[in-house]
């Protein structure tokens, strides 16, 4: 059963990180553990380009998710939604029992900075949460333009998940005056599921200070009391603090630039490969995502049986098209430790994949 994952999260995990995380547990509140959270925070800082505490919380990314809502939303909460994720976050505001909008767009289409602005002047809310790289359909909104508008409304909480595009190019937290700045350790860190960073600016710890039934688990107060120690809330998943401080390391060596140009290379690698197959983008093309591609099926042809090929004799997996867009589109991953070599391995594959799928009757 071994086999290499090509799909947008969670992607294929480097031997070094693997044996990262074998090392013998810690006491949560010893000395050494301390020692090891208050290590990474600096690289932490930098890779967000922040001055704001960055929080390690042991949830995969849904759980801050639903958290910053909680935390920051008073009045009602704007939900920009273009994909899955996204369409998630109005649904899970909504659970919350928080009063929510949702601003919708085609899955594939960018969010519209002046359709938001138009939102939050009707001066309803007091936070909007925004999906900087749609995962489910590969498209990436302008976040320097969004937050620009969102900036202008003074009063509105931004919560921002990076989620898949963290570390694939550079976001910058504080220049864009990002509130609440979310990730996952799945995707671009090419870590194991199971860790997520969370990074407030003071004004969202300001609101949250005055906001009731922020809950415990999630509750951004907790966090500052004990990252002011060096800690967390609870015991946290130890061996992926390990494996994230080793990977700040290889991000360290391989330096911010070199990365954010390694991710766009491969990511235009797998794009001009697909295209010559005669596939096209799902989303519009200004704005294809740089750490996955999202094509649209636009020859018809049988992605379950080019999966098994795939799976079978290449030992690898691509993904099939995420929840309405299923069958419609497919979804390659290029994030995390990809090499030159090992995306040209996975295109000598998919060339000799392509040859031997059938197309559907349509
Ligand atoms: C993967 C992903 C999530 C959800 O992450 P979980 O780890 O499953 O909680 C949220 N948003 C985006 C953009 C994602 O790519």
């Amino acid at each position: 059963m071994s086999y290499k994952l090509f799909i947008p999260g969670p992607v294929a995990v480097s031997e070094k990180t693997l044996r990262a995380m074998a090392q013998p547990m810690i006491g949560h509140r010893s000395t050494d553990f301390v020692a090891l959270y208050q290590s990474i925070q600096p690289d932490l800082q930098a890779l967000l380009y922040t001055q704001d505490p960055v929080y390690i919380s042991t949830s995969s990314s849904w759980g801050i998710m639903e958290g910053a809502v909680r935390n920051v939303t008073a009045k009602k909460v704007l939900n920009c939604m273009n994909g899955a994720f996204s369409d998630k976050w109005n649904d899970v505001a909504l659970r919350c029992g928080k009063e929510a909008t949702a601003l919708k767009f085609e899955w594939g289409q960018p969010v519209d900075p002046e359709a938001v602005r138009r939102e939050l002047a009707t001066g309803a809310y007091d936070s909007i949460t925004l999906i900087h790289n749609e995962t489910s359909c590969g498209c990436m909104s302008d976040l320097p333009a969004l937050m620009a508008v969102i900036r202008q409304f003074p009063d509105v909480i931004s919560i921002v998940d990076a989620v898949s595009s963290f570390s694939a190019m550079a976001i910058k937290k504080d220049e864009l005056g990002i509130d609440v700045f979310i990730t996952g350790s799945q995707k671009a860190l090419a870590l194991p599921p199971g860790l997520s960073l969370l990074s407030p600016s003071k004004r969202a710890l300001e609101r949250a200070a005055k906001i009731a039934g922020r809950g415990y688990y999630f509750d951004f107060i907790e966090f500052q009391k004990n990252h002011e120690n060096g800690m967390t809330p609870s015991t946290p998943v130890i061996p992926l603090i390990y494996a994230l401080k080793s990977k700040l390391e290889d991000i360290k060596a391989e330096g911010f630039e070199a990365r954010y140009a390694r991710h766009l290379r491969l990511n235009r690698a797998v794009r001009d490969f697909v295209f010559g197959k005669g596939f096209r983008l799902f989303p519009q093309e200004a704005y294809g995502s740089v750490s996955l591609n999202c094509f649209a099926n636009t020859q018809n042809i049988d992605l379950g049986a080019l999966n098994k090929i795939l799976k079978s004799k290449h030992k690898l997996v691509i993904d099939g098209g995420y929840g309405k867009i299923k069958g419609k589109t497919f979804r390659i991953s290029n994030m995390g430790d990809e090499t030159d070599e090992t995306i040209a391995s996975l295109l000598r594959s998919l060339e000799s994949a392509l040859a031997e799928t059938p197309k559907l009757a349509s």
